[in-house]
């Protein structure tokens, strides 16, 4: 085998796994593509010893501290296809290297799936929020819109009522609430707007305002969404481990997933998403890899 472990994926949760993985005299490889999903967001908060620092900045900051631990190896590069052999398991990357491993780990992330209004994307992770813990309170208090529909969007709301109380819900067509949701939330003095969606003004990623197909416009500071996902790797999938109805990996409480030797940490396999989420689940992870190759070594 060229390594004990591979990690794909060298973000948050990869390269906590790694640290872990490094700490245990593993010899492991760390394929990362460089995209994680919170790339464009200017400034990362909730996560201890970091709040406010920049996204790039904390992925720097672990980079080099792994220098330290020679048996890690850091390749930008991404994982095209992987395959079971006899002892472990085999990846290709897109440039065309070939290697082996006896583990692997999945710490591969999450794509959002951005719906198609003009403004969106440009605001996304600035003013286009999915989180109230990670972005919440940069906007307290502040007129706020949340983009979205159905059951589900009830609690949503009420969760973030707690961060300001200028909320409009804009439910980009007509509300699928029954009556007694509609009804909680407008005596909750949140204001409904049914209208579809056109685009969202802004300004480098500041929303300034919603504009909606009957050219009315309200004036926000923020947007919240809760957007639908893919896994961002297909190769977990591929290789038979179990996608769970969510759509997240399915792994058990060690991070193992249905594949043996096959592992799965961070956004894609957890339900709730930040950075210190995916760093707790990567290095326990780590250890868990390393303590399962030291039982069978024995
Ligand atoms: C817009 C936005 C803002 C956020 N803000 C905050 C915040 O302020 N605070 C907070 O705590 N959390 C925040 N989060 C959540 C946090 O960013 C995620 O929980 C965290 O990034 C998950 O880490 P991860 O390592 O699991 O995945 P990611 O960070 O998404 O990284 C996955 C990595 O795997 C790589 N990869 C995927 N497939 C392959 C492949 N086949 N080959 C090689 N590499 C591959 C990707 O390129 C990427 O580098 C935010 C999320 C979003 C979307």
């Amino acid at each position: 085998m060229d390594f004990e472990v591979i990690i794909i994926g060298g973000s948050y949760a990869g390269l906590s796994a790694a640290t872990s993985l490094g700490r245990a005299l593993r010899k492991v490889l760390v394929i990362d593509g460089g995209k994680p999903c919170n790339r464009q967001t200017p400034y990362s908060h909730n996560f201890l010893t970091n709040d406010g620092e920049t996204p790039s900045a904390i992925i720097k900051k672990a980079t080099e501290q792994l220098k330290a631990y020679k048996t890690i190896t850091l390749l930008s590069d991404i994982a095209i296809d992987a395959s079971k052999t006899e002892n472990g398991f085999e990846v290709l990357t897109s440039a065309g290297k070939i290697f082996t491993a006896d583990k692997l780990l999945f710490a591969t992330g999450i794509t959002d799936v951005l719906p198609d209004i003009d403004g969106f994307a440009e605001c996304w992770g600035i003013s286009v929020l999915h989180c109230p813990y990670c972005h919440g309170y940069e906007v307290r208090h502040q007129p706020t819109g949340i983009l979205g529909n159905g059951e589900a969007i009830v609690e949503y709301v009420k969760l973030i009522s707690n961060w300001t109380k200028d909320i409009t819900l804009f439910t980009n067509g007509k509300a699928t609430l029954t009556d007694e949701q509609l009804q909680e939330l407008r005596s909750g003095k949140i204001k409904i707007e049914e209208g579809s969606v056109k685009h969202l003004v802004q300004e480098s990623g500041k929303i300034k305002s919603i504009v909606l197909q009957d050219g009315s416009s309200f004036n926000i500071n923020a947007l919240y969404a809760r957007l639908p996902f893919t896994q961002h790797s297909n190769l977990p999938q591929q290789l038979g481990c179990t996608i769970t109805d969510e759509r997240y990996i399915h792994v058990d409480s060690f991070y193992r997933t249905s594949t043996p030797g096959i592992y799965a940490a961070g956004d894609n396999s957890a339900f709730m998403r930040s950075v210190a989420v995916a760093v707790a689940s990567g290095t326990a992870a780590g250890a868990v890899i390393n303590r399962d190759m030291v039982i069978e070594a024995f």
